[in-house]
């Protein structure tokens, strides 16, 4: 989710630590702060809004958190390297998730950028990507100056459609990366199946996907290794942070060292170095003091927004028009740190998405249109210039690969269709869940009228 949504989410000092302590119980309890006048009437019309618009606050946080600071704080062991907070962090990490190593860095771009450096993708390499993702997914691979492929997108699921990437697949291939969108586990099965037969490392870029389950399993753990993102936004938050896991301690061991100036120890050396290429990518004992009291309350969150999603799904089904994106068969869980959903305006008198949206927000409930068509964008376009990348591939593969990029069903899915709620909506109650089908039924009955504002 953008980083500035959370200026929607502001409320008063009383309410939110009202909403942390009901939170911090496990409690599911609606706050009643704002009166509802069901006149029917849509508020972009001027009737009464659906939704007072605050719903739960983020990041959640208690005394908990107060102490882990103040404990690291007090100890002046700040910095990892020589501390034991980050450490134990790690440990608790990758057994909650059944992974053998997690390795903690300084954000979800400096986990995929490690995971990057330790298997040396570099020019001349191709990376398989979903265009329906965050722009850190691309920026990692032209770090590297490694050609950025995209693959289209499963207008059903908003996920990277796995049907479509063995075609993208040349001798460059060098990394299959989908990304878990929305927290929704990609088709890991087929995508699993098609790393295997052509020899190439699957990376998941399970940035979103904290809990998230395949067959039971938690994401992260199917390919060689998974990246996490810790970022103020996301459902594990330490303001900046990332993770990697993997079941692979060579691979362990190299990504340790790329994020340590190429040192592989646990203290800070004044050597050379173990050989392997590196940087300075480490987290704080103060930000690992943080993630061990958010991660005390995130399965209980993970159940909550579970929940809600669940009912959500029901109410939008119920209402037409509306559809949740689908997840794939093997999924046994979704994180849920996006809502997305498809929108058709021809159930809705051809009112469109964009309008909706505004209507939608004006009832009081956030939301927005999400990704849109990053294979346009004048941003990774000018890559095709790039006076690097035209030394690199030369100017024939930079033009073709501009073609190549072309993906119809996203740009179907997200100028048309796409709608977005978030993770922090889904912790509510369930009578939030209710102002919101409440919300979009009211747009549909005016759908017509509000159409010709
Ligand atoms: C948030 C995110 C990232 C990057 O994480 P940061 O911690 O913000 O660097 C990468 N990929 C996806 C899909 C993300 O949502």
């Amino acid at each position: 989710m953008n980083k500035n949504q959370n200026n929607n989410m502001n409320t008063s000092r009383r309410e939110f630590l009202e909403k942390v302590a009901i939170l911090g119980t496990g409690v599911a309890v609606g706050i009643p702060n704002f009166s509802f006048a069901n006149d029917g009437k849509p508020a972009i019309l001027g009737g009464a809004k659906s939704h007072s618009g605050n719903f739960s606050s983020w990041p959640i946080f208690t005394e908990l958190e107060e102490q882990g600071l103040t404990g690291v704080l007090k100890s002046g062991q700040w910095g990892r390297l020589g501390g034991t907070v980050m450490s134990q962090f790690e440990s608790e990490y990758a057994k909650l998730w059944g992974a053998k190593h997690c390795l903690g860095v300084s954000s979800g771009t400096s986990a995929l950028y490690t995971i990057f450096g330790a298997l040396d993708v570099g020019p001349g390499d191709e990376v398989i990507m979903p265009v329906y993702t965050f722009i850190a997914t691309y920026n990692v691979a032209v770090l590297n100056y490694a050609l950025p492929i995209f693959v289209d997108t499963d207008i059903e699921s908003f996920q990277i459609d796995s049907t479509k990437v063995e075609s993208a697949i040349t001798k460059q291939t060098k990394v299959l990366m989908p990304v878990h969108i929305g927290g929704s586990p990609a088709n890991i099965d087929h995508l699993l199946e098609i790393s295997q037969k052509h020899k190439i490392p699957l990376i998941e870029d399970a940035c979103q996907a904290h809990l998230a389950e395949w067959k039971g399993k938690k994401v992260g753990n199917y390919g060689l290794a998974g990246a996490f993102s810790f970022q103020a936004s996301k459902n594990l938050n330490c303001a900046e942070g990332g993770a990697i896991i993997t079941n692979d301690a060579n691979f362990s061991k190299t990504c340790y060292g790329f994020h340590n100036q190429g040192q592989g120890g646990s203290t800070t050396s004044f050597g050379t170095g173990s050989g392997t290429r590196g940087t300075n990518l480490r987290l704080t004992e103060f930000q690992g003091s943080l993630l061990l009291a958010q991660m005390s309350r995130l399965q209980e969150q993970a159940s909550r927004r579970d929940e809600n999603a669940k009912y959500l799904n029901k109410l939008l089904k119920e209402i037409g028009g509306v559809e949740p994106a689908k997840l794939y068969d093997g999924t046994t869980r979704s994180a849920y740190h996006l809502y997305m959903f498809r929108y058709f305006k021809e159930q809705f008198a051809g009112l469109s998405r964009d309008k909706f949206i505004e209507a939608l927000q004006a009832e009081g409930i956030p939301c927005a249109a999400g990704y849109g068509q990053m294979n346009k964008d004048e941003y990774v376009t000018s890559l095709a210039k790039n006076q690097h990348y035209v030394k690199i591939y030369g100017e024939k593969t930079m033009k073709e690969w501009l073609e190549r990029n072309a993906c119809p069903q996203n740009d179907k899915l997200t100028t048309e269709q796409s709608v977005w709620f978030f993770q922090n909506m889904l912790l509510g109650s369930r009578d939030d869940m209710d102002k919101i089908g409440l919300a979009i039924k009211k747009i549909k009955k005016h759908a017509s009228a509000i159409a010709k504002l």
